[in-house]
Parts: C-alpha cells; sequence; structure tokens
C-alpha cells in the first residue's frame, strides 16, 4: 500500500550492521519524522481502540518510542520491560537465548496482575526470543498479554509463528 511505501522509505537500512550479512532496520529516521510517527502510532493502535487494554507493556529501548504513545492513544497505563538491573524496586526476571549467550528481562512484580489485558509493543519481531521471554514474565505474575505489536516483521526469522505458538496474537505494520 501506499502508506507501508511511505513508512518504508522513511526507516534507514544498513547493510552489514551490526555483523557481515545483517541488514539492520533503523527506525531512528521514521521516529524523526512528524508523519511517519502519527501513521505508526494511529496504525499500531486502531485494532485495540475497542479491545479493553489495560496496560501496554513496552521492551526497552526502542519498544519505548512507540510504547508510551501508544498507552496514551489507547487511555492506558505503560509498564516498562527493562534490561536487567535497572529497575528500583522488587522484580521478576526472566531470561532469554541471544546469538551468543543469554540475556535477562525483568519487570516490576506489582506492574501488572491478574486481570491485565496487556497488549506488548517493540519495534520490531526477529527470532521472536525477546518478545516470548516478555510474554513468559508476565504469566509469571499471573498477568495476561491480549497480544502484540510490532512495527516491523523480519518475516523469514519466524518470530510472529513463534509468539503465536506460544499463544499470543501479532500484529505488524510492516514486513522485510
Ligand atoms: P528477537 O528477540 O525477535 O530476535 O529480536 C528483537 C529485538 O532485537 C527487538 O528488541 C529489536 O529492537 C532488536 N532488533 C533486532 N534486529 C533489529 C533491527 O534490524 N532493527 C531494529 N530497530 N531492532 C532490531
Amino acid at each position: 500500500s501506499q502508506l507501508s511505501s511511505y513508512l518504508k522509505s522513511m526507516i534507514r537500512s544498513l547493510p552489514d550492521h551490526p555483523i557481515p550479512g545483517v541488514t539492520f532496520r533503523d527506525i531512528t529516521t521514521l521516529m524523526d519524522d512528524p508523519t511517519g510517527f502519527a501513521r505508526v502510532i494511529d496504525g499500531m493502535a486502531e485494532p485495540f481502540l475497542e479491545q479493553g487494554i489495560t496496560k501496554v507493556a513496552a521492551i526497552e529501548a526502542r519498544g519505548f518510542m512507540v510504547g508510551g504513545a501508544l498507552a496514551y492513544r489507547l487511555g492506558t497505563g505503560f509498564v516498562p520491560v527493562r534490561k536487567k538491573g535497572k529497575l528500583p524496586y522488587k522484580t521478576v526476571s526472566m531470561s532469554y537465548e541471544l546469538e551468543y549467550g543469554t540475556d535477562e528481562l525483568e519487570i516490576h512484580v506489582d506492574a501488572a496482575q491478574a486481570g491485565d489485558r496487556i497488549l506488548l509493543v517493540d519495534d520490531l519481531i526477529a527470532t521472536g526470543g525477546t518478545a516470548v521471554a516478555a510474554i513468559q514474565l508476565f504469566r509469571s505474575v499471573g498477568a495476561e498479554i491480549i497480544a502484540s505489536s510490532f512495527i516491523i516483521d523480519l518475516v523469514d526469522l519466524g518470530g510472529a509463528e513463534k509468539v503465536r505458538a506460544a499463544g499470543v496474537d501479532v500484529y505488524t505494520l510492516l514486513q522485510y
């Protein structure tokens, strides 16, 4: 569509970054464009306007760029999902596999509870490892992620299927 071509034209693609063979999709150029930013937030919000979402949860750090605006648009609270050691209060954590080694995500123990209808957001889904760890994190405190939404899906890496297999719907605006 015209909208996806416009949004894609605002994303900077960096060949061989951070390693040879990988093309990094840089969304800072899209976020810096007033029309692009507005269309991204409107497009991500649209399916959830009438879904009774209680919180938007976003993954550090690029997810924060869309998460705050989306929570405001949907009239919900905002929950940060952070890398290990950043949150000040009591946390629960979940480790997940990276290409080399593991990493850990955390939320505050009281950030969500049973009865919440949470929308998980990030800028991009690749293998889905980060999103699945975030889903498990909320389940560990008894809260339900009802859907996940990403600006970009790197389709060949299979992340969307992995998240759906974990029982959570996936919405993406742009596919590569
Ligand atoms: P996954 O866990 O799905 O393999 O990786 C997704 C995470 O890595 C997201 O938090 C995302 O911000 C980051 N990421 C991986 N590749 C890219 C990329 O090409 N562009 C951007 N903007 N983020 C990426």
